[in-house]
């Protein structure tokens, strides 16, 4: 079907609406910093770090240098049964950033590949330890973990699992939102942490022995900023460790700084046994996905096998230089400019500023922690999810670019923000909640 616009008909746009872009298109054509560049000449502040990855900010030319350096020197080599340098030195940097124990590092493309492949190793190491029957993988209500087949049948959007039969023998904690009891909090919310106990009951359910491992997002992001509960993660690692339940962070996110550390597992004190990365790594400027796993659970898979290839997975691009490079030159940056403990110096500024829109029309709840805060609006009556796309654009033809989640907007800027742009953010916003219906 060709649309209005025939230039742009080709193109399938993932996660949009195709005929309202093309009868409409908003195109960004440049960024620096902070900034974007829009299709008719305008300046837009990101508010969002692109999709929660440009953590550094726009084309730093650090960065660059060192994507382009590698595209000159070596520009693809296979990482099976060969190697080249970049990845091992980009594993061994990753893995000093990661919480203790968790040394191991499995490279990918994308969150999707992190959480599929994270899944996968979760498997492997259960049947390398004799536990062959635990089969079954836990994800939560409201969890997004990609769109890979592992990522959307431990997911929990309606909408990613509505089209496509999910894996055999999964099933799902309830999600831990509630704004009945939690509404405008700052930082962790006071009450949820018994929901946890939902994986004892799937336990009582199941047995334990077909349990293989449980994924959640330490704080999801993609259904709108859903804030663990305090004390909700410690139980969850609680009843893990009671039942031998591998537990996998998918921190596609929260890691690189978006919390305070350079993951939400420092950051909070709870320690899973895999986690899994993309976004940030590079500050998204190549594509690239990890998997830090705990060195006892890599060499329970090594040791499983006499000899030979221990886990038959990996992608062409494991480990690709450019973006390898990438990752070493974006790691240098964060290091170099403290943006880790940037969101921790910026988080009482950030909180106070996005909890000055409390009163304003249409808003049921704000809620922030590190750099990141949902906002939730009332939804339209019989056309739920407009209002917040209605803000989106308004805020885009503006010069503001926030992200439109159901009936939430999320904001998660660069870490390198200052505050008068935080101000501009709120501001901004605060303005077009008096406009929109
Ligand atoms: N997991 C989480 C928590 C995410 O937020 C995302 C993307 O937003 C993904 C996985 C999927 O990542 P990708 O789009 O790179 O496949």
């Amino acid at each position: 079907m060709q649309g209005d616009n025939d230039q742009l008909a080709s193109f399938w746009m993932p996660f949009t609406a195709n005929r309202s872009y093309k009868a409409h298109p908003r195109q960004l054509v440049a960024a620096s910093g902070m900034y974007y560049q829009s299709g008719d000449g305008r300046r837009i502040l990101d508010g969002t770090s692109g999709l929660w990855c440009s953590n550094a900010g726009h084309c730093r030319p650090e960065i660059a240098e060192a994507i382009a350096k590698a595209a000159t020197t070596l520009d693809f080599a296979p990482t099976f049964q060969l190697g080249h340098p970049l990845p091992f030195e980009l594993a061994q940097r990753l893995a000093a950033l990661m919480p203790e124990g968790l040394d191991r590092i499995f490279f990918t493309n994308s969150g999707s590949e992190s959480v599929d492949t994270a899944l996968k190793i979760a498997l492997a190491v259960q049947r390398a330890k004799g536990q062959g029957t635990r089969t079954r993988l836990i994800g939560r209500e409201r969890g997004y973990h990609g769109v890979g087949f592992g990522g959307i049948s431990v997911g929990g959007i309606v909408s990613n699992r509505r089209t496509w039969p999910g894996l055999p023998g999964t099933d799902h904690l309830r999600h831990t939102h509630d704004l009945a009891r939690n509404a405008f909090t700052r930082g962790f919310p006071a009450h949820g942490a018994e929901l946890a106990d939902d994986l004892q009951r799937l336990v009582d359910l199941h047995g334990a022995e077909t349990i293989a491992a449980v994924i959640v997002e330490p704080m999801a992001g993609s259904t709108g900023v859903l804030i663990p509960p305090a004390g909700y993660l410690q139980r969850l690692r609680e009843i893990c460790d009671r039942h031998g339940i591998i537990l996998i962070f998918d921190e596609v996110i929260t890691a690189f700084g978006r919390v305070g550390a350079a993951t939400a597992a420092e950051a909070w004190g709870v320690t899973p046994d895999i986690i899994t990365m993309a976004k940030g790594l590079t500050n998204a400027a190549v594509p690239m996905g990890a998997v830090a796993v705990k060195r006892d659970l890599h060499d329970a898979v090594l040791e499983s096998v006499p000899g030979g290839i221990e886990l038959f997975h990996g992608y062409t691009y494991s480990g690709h230089p450019l973006a390898s490079a990438a990752g070493l030159a974006t790691l240098d940056l964060y290091a170099r400019e403290g943006l880790f403990e940037r969101a921790n110096e910026l988080a009482g500024y950030w909180e106070d500023a996005a909890h000055s829109l409390k009163g304003r029309r249409h808003i049921i709840d704000i809620r922030t922690i590190g750099l990141v805060a949902g906002i939730e609006l009332e939804p339209r009556p019989g056309a739920p999810t407009a209002r917040a796309m209605e803000l989106f654009h308004a805020a885009f033809d503006s010069g503001l670019l926030v992200r439109a989640t159901g009936d939430i907007i999320a904001l998660s800027p660069p870490l390198i923000v200052e505050k008068a742009e935080i101000d501009a953010m709120f501001g901004k916003l605060a303005e077009l909640l008096d406009r929109i219906d």
